[in-house]
């Protein structure tokens, strides 16, 4: 008999089995025969884990697998029949080598079993919040994440039959207060834009475990380089490979990744929605994988020495960066993120928004362009591009105040960085800097 929804509510509500519910097979998965560098650190994955060395030609390094469907044979018939077509290789939206290869590389960066690669971060995170919610299902979210993830709670969920509330991302017994009977997952950013506030992690996860739901972590700004959240229990964790994960400013994607079990829960979410990501994508994105852990030192290391100067510069009111002693949650970041703090600086200048535009113009470093991650350095300001959906009063009650800027800090030699904002800051206040 085919089971109703309010059956499934019953078992729910009598314990842990609503994702075990999934009847279809498993085998051992996508994981061709490379291995995860189990043991190494992250220099050492970037480079090599996950990596085809097609065996026809000897090539090294993952060819491009530029096709959208494979001879069929009798593996695929049955892979069909049991329904575990993501272990086959059938048809590109199920799955490529070329896929397999990014995903492998980037579940040994997460300390993950599994991984799926999409078209954007956005289909990676509809595709992962839909593919874990049912009628009926409530989540918790914050009103400080991304846009484009707030759009799609506030306006498809209804459509669903789903809904959410939105809370603070930092205040534990908020989040708790918003839990209602359906609610089955709480959905967050690491670290926050644009003001870069920490989630507490692991307090997060507690308060899940207490009422049974599951947590899905946005990444995007701290990157599994700076905190792995699955390591900290996290059941899921996305990113928008876009950013710092591919970090050239020339691809649109999205990652995630979560136990194997989990990841069986999204793939086939995936085939329905289709943000599968394509071939090509994928061979762009492992490349550039390769000098991840490379570059996220640089960004770290740049975000923090430029931290440190504009907090201690004249013209400058205030310096968001969880690295920095004056950060509200210094303490949690420190003990979450190890030391590691992202290339993610936001900072209000003196005399407003008309000086923060003057900046940007008289930066000849950092490009004046929304999205970050990359190798260049871009700045914006969060009035006019990510938060331009508010109004004044709205923008300044979540603290978006006057002047406030976003800088995104590239691989750029830091001294080039420096000297860079100091002309600029002196051409806007006509006098030498004074360093407090
Ligand atoms: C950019 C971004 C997204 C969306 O990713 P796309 O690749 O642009 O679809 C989601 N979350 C965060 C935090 C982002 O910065």
């Amino acid at each position: 008999m085919k089971k109703s929804y309010q059956d499934i509510e019953q078992k729910r509500s009598e314990g842990d089995i609503w994702f075990n519910d999934l009847k279809r097979k498993r085998s051992q998965g996508p994981t061709l025969h490379s291995n995860r560098y189990e043991g190494c650190s992250a220099s050492t994955k970037s480079v090599h884990a996950g990596q085809y060395d097609d065996p026809t030609t000897g090539a090294l390094g993952t060819p491009i697998f530029q096709c959208s469907t494979f001879y069929l044979n009798e593996a695929s018939y049955e892979a069909i029949a049991e329904g575990r077509g993501r272990d086959e290789m059938i048809y590109t939206r199920y799955g490529n080598p070329s896929q397999w290869s990014v995903q492998e590389k980037l579940s040994a960066l997460e300390n993950a079993e599994s991984t799926i690669v999409f078209s954007s971060g956005m289909a990676a995170i509809s595709t992962a919040i839909l593919g874990m919610l049912d009628k009926g299902s409530h989540v918790v979210s914050s009103r400080d994440i991304y846009g484009g993830t707030y759009n799609f709670l506030y306006e498809d969920l209804a459509k669903y039959g789903m809904s959410v509330s939105f809370t603070s991302p930092t205040n534990i017994k908020d989040i708790e207060a918003n839990i209602q009977e359906h609610t089955k997952i709480l959905f967050f950013e690491a670290l926050t834009n644009p003001l870069l506030k920490v989630t507490p992690i692991e307090a997060l996860v507690a308060l899940a475990k207490k009422y049974n739901l599951r947590v899905i972590i946005d990444n995007t700004f701290l990157t599994p380089y700076n905190v792995k959240p699955l390591d900290l229990g996290v059941d899921l964790v996305v990113n928008s490979a876009t950013k710092y994960l591919n970090g050239h400013s020339d691809l649109i994607g999205g990652t995630v990744s979560g136990s194997r079990k989990l990841i069986d829960v999204i793939w086939p979410q995936m085939l329905k929605n289709g943000g599968a990501m394509d071939p090509h994508g994928c061979f762009l994105l492992e490349r550039s994988l390769k000098t991840f852990a490379l570059r996220m030192r640089t960004h770290n290391a740049n975000a923090m020495a430029l931290a440190t100067y504009l907090e201690n510069h004249s013209h400058i009111k205030k310096v968001y960066y969880p690295g920095l002693a004056s950060h509200d949650q210094h303490e949690l970041a420190q003990q979450q993120l190890g030391g590691k703090y992202s290339g993610m600086v936001s900072f209000e200048i003196k005399g407003g928004d008309k000086n923060a535009h003057s900046l940007l113009k008289l930066l000849k470093l950092p490009k004046e362009a929304t999205s970050l991650g990359g190798v260049e350095s871009l700045i914006s300001l969060p009035y006019n591009t990510s938060q331009a959906s508010l109004t004044k009063e709205q923008q300044n009650a979540i603290g978006i105040n006057d002047g406030l800027i976003r800088l995104s800090v590239g691989v750029e030699d830091i001294e080039d960085l420096i000297s860079d904002f100091n002309q600029a800051l002196h051409t806007i206040f006509k006098q030498q800097p004074h360093y407090a």
